[in-house]
């Protein structure tokens, strides 16, 4: 049978990697309904046409023109700005990969969930800034969440084939980036490309950056805590730099459960496409003999306290995750257009939150999407504040 399939930032790290495994599908094993970009109409276009896709959406409406003359005399059907987004995931897809970097991919993705089917869900910040909405549409529409982010797939692979009720925590493991081993004063100097060099991982700029900061990780804990409705004291972090094991559960009898792969993102992303059946993935078998030995740190959350301030605002709950995630939205921008220095990202969030704060309704969750989209767009605006206006 023909799986019908969106995917929402097509042209990213992720969706580079989703249409990868399509393309080496047996022909009719899936069908392409609609694709999206920010940006690229080039891309986009060449991907659609590649694809069969019978609708392709571009967020940004100056590109229009491009994306036309690109499809001209070939039937796929286009749209651009915000509104084509939620068109393209409104369509109705057996799956969805929701695979936009940012806030920027929550209404989309939300569109999505409201039609009830499988999501691949790549696009962690849609939890991180909505997570209670998000969850609530969830189960509201009946969809299907499968994690792709490699972490929270490992988890959702060993809890479905154990006994949830016996578990005593998760265990979420972390490259520690391409500056684990830097001291305090050589991270006050590192550029943007060194921070974009990722030892194990090739992704998108935003998420290496994240990486690097190990505000990735902090993401990640939120997102963990919403997709397996755990508290911030059932989750932990451990460094893991060769990324062999991809996240751990403990059970109260003393058991750890493991899912354990080469570090390539078309391991989850397969996972989440052929749910509940396992497909082929292009990957790098484990060659355990070859491995030179599996290590394992605390994170140091002195060096790197993005790690820190996530636990924080997931602990504080209300508004502070929403917050947390938008002021590094505009930081990791900011040091991506050689703005800032490195430790200002973590410094600047910090001090976002510490602003917000101030706010009387800091300590409640936003319960609509306007509402997140509201304490998203006030929290940039203190982060750009203290970036561009206060000396850090
Ligand atoms: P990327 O930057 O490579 O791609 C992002 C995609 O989103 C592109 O198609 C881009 O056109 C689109 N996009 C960007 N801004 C947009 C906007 N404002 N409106 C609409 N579309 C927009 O990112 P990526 O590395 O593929 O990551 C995608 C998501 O997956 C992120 O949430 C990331 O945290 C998560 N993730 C990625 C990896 C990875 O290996 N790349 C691993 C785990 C999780
Ligand atoms: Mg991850």
């Amino acid at each position: 049978m023909t799986k019908t399939i969106t995917i929402l930032g097509s042209t990213g790290s992720i969706g580079d990697s989703t249409l990868d495994i399509l393309a080496r599908a047996q022909a009719g094993t899936y069908k392409v309904v609609a694709l999206t970009a920010n940006n690229n109409a080039e891309k986009l276009a060449a991907q659609a046409v590649k694809f069969k896709a019978d609708f392709v959406a571009l967020a940004n409406p100056e590109k229009a023109g491009d994306l036309k003359r690109l499809l001209s005399g070939t039937g796929i059907e286009m749209g651009v700005g915000p509104q084509a987004l939620i068109e393209a995931a409104s369509r109705p897809a057996d799956f969805t990969m929701a695979a936009i970097i940012g806030a920027a991919g929550l209404e989309p993705t939300l569109a999505a969930v409201q039609q009830g089917n499988h999501i691949g869900l790549a696009n962690k910040e849609c939890l991180v800034c909505a997570g209670e909405t998000f969850m609530a549409n969830v189960k509201a529409h009946g969809a299907t969440l499968l994690p792709v982010d490699s972490e929270h797939n490992a988890i959702f692979q060993v809890l479905e084939s154990d006994q949830p009720a016996g578990v005593r925590r998760l265990i979420l493991t972390a490259s520690g980036g391409p500056f684990r081993e830097h001291s305090h004063e050589q991270l006050k100097s590192v550029t943007r490309e060194n921070a974009l060099n990722h030892p194990v991982w090739s992704m998108g700029a935003k998420i290496t950056i994240d990486s690097a900061t190990l505000m990735n990780k902090g993401l990640e804990l939120i997102e963990a805590s919403y997709l397996f409705d755990r508290p911030s004291s059932d989750i932990d972090v451990i460094v893991h730099p060769q990324s062999i094991i991809h996240s751990m559960v403990e059970y109260i009898d003393g058991s750890v459960l493991a899912q354990l792969g080469s570090p390539d993102m078309r391991t989850p992303i397969a996972y989440a496409m052929g749910w509940p059946k396992r497909i082929n993935a292009p990957v790098q078998r484990l060659d355990f003999a070859k491995l030179s030995g599996l290590t394992f740190f605390e994170p140091d959350t002195g060096k790197f306290p993005a790690l820190r301030l996530a636990r924080q605002a997931l602990e504080t709950g209300g508004q502070a995750p929403t917050v947390l995630n938008a002021a590094n939205e505009i930081a990791v921008a900011a040091f991506l257009d050689g703005q800032i220095a490195f430790l200002d990202i973590a410094r600047s969030v910090e001090q976002t939150l510490e602003k917000a704060a101030a706010d009387k309704a800091f300590l409640q969750a936003p319960k609509t999407v306007e509402m997140v989209v509201a304490v998203d767009q006030a929290a940039r605006e203190i982060s750009r504040e203290i970036l561009y206006m206060t000396a850090l």
